[in-house]
């Protein structure tokens, strides 16, 4: 497969169509990145990597954390951890509180916003500087010592995280937060705020298309078992309320951020990250998605 060709193909296809989409407002940080970006980045578990665009510049990886986040806690709480986050798309906003005082205090799934708010917690117990072996995992995964978090975006996520407060206090009305609110706040606009390139994020994911095997360190990051859940996870909630239609139009398992990335994970394969950072109405990249669709179409590989 000539995945080079297909990536130059996909560039000038998606770049007439830019800017569409708007870019995330919320914070200065966001809404000041061109929606004129764009770059794409493929990584193969045979250790190959073709990329495009703005592939080597780094962005706001925002939600894309979630799944680092789910990965360093999974293995110390095991199942267990299904007792205290939920598996089943939300069907809501990422940042929904009804559901939330419906359901108890047990949150959808591990990538909503409060389901985050509980995998932070869990990590606040296990690590005793969770900011730094969080940020030494995650550098571990991308091969890349560089990888740094962004103080003035967590600085203005807090300023402005009005919605994750009440959520996090929601949690801890329901004793689903061990650690003090701050605290889990603080965490989880920390590993919001990394910065990382398309380049980066294909190569951190490249785990979850290698059965759980990282590919820089030689480590096992997750068993088999626990890979292949945290893909059917990414397939089924990782995209927000809109993980139907990314499935059926890219059909790839996929998780999003506001600053406008999507990483996508075809098992055995490959891993292919995306920047732009104009978001459709359900916050994910417009030209991000519409790139991963024509990469499946062109590659003719999915998941299904
Ligand atoms: N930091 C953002 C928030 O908490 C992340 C949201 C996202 O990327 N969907 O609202």
């Amino acid at each position: 497969m000539n995945y080079q060709a297909i990536l130059d193909d996909i560039h000038q296809e998606v770049l007439h169509r830019l800017p569409c989409g708007d870019v995330a407002t919320y914070i200065p940080q966001l809404a000041s990145v061109s929606p004129q970006k764009f770059g794409m980045a493929v990584q193969t578990v045979g250790g190959e990597m073709f990329q495009v665009g703005e592939a080597f510049e780094p962005f706001s990886i925002q939600s894309i954390s979630k799944v680092f986040t789910l990965t360093l806690g999974f293995p110390f709480e095991g199942d267990k951890i299904w007792t205290r986050v939920g598996l089943e798309p939300s069907g809501s906003a990422f940042n929904s509180l009804v559901q939330l005082e419906y359901e108890h205090g047990i949150p959808r799934n591990p990538f909503i916003n409060a389901g985050a708010l509980v995998i932070s917690d869990i990590l606040l117990s296990h690590l005793q500087d969770a900011q730094t072996s969080f940020l030494d995992y995650v550098r571990q995964r991308a091969n890349n010592s560089a990888v740094q978090d962004d103080p003035h975006v967590a600085r203005s996520e807090r300023q402005s995280g009005f919605r994750n407060a009440a959520l996090a206090n929601f949690l801890k009305s329901f004793t689903n937060l061990t650690n003090e609110v701050e605290e889990v706040l603080e965490f989880y606009y920390f590993h919001c705020s990394l910065s990382m390139s398309c380049v980066d994020l294909a190569k951190a994911f490249l785990f979850l298309a290698n059965k759980g095997l990282c590919l820089w360190t030689n480590q096992p990051v997750l068993t088999q078992s626990q890979t292949k859940r945290v893909n059917a996870l990414m397939l089924t909630c990782g995209t927000y309320d809109a993980a139907g239609d990314f499935a059926f139009n890219v059909g790839l398992p996929g998780k999003s951020g506001v600053g406008g990335g999507i990483v996508g994970v075809i098992p055995n394969r490959l891993t292919v990250a995306v920047w732009s950072p104009g978001l459709n109405k359900k916050g994910n990249s417009f030209a991000g998605q519409y790139a991963l669709e024509l990469f499946t179409t062109k590659t003719g590989v999915s998941i299904f």
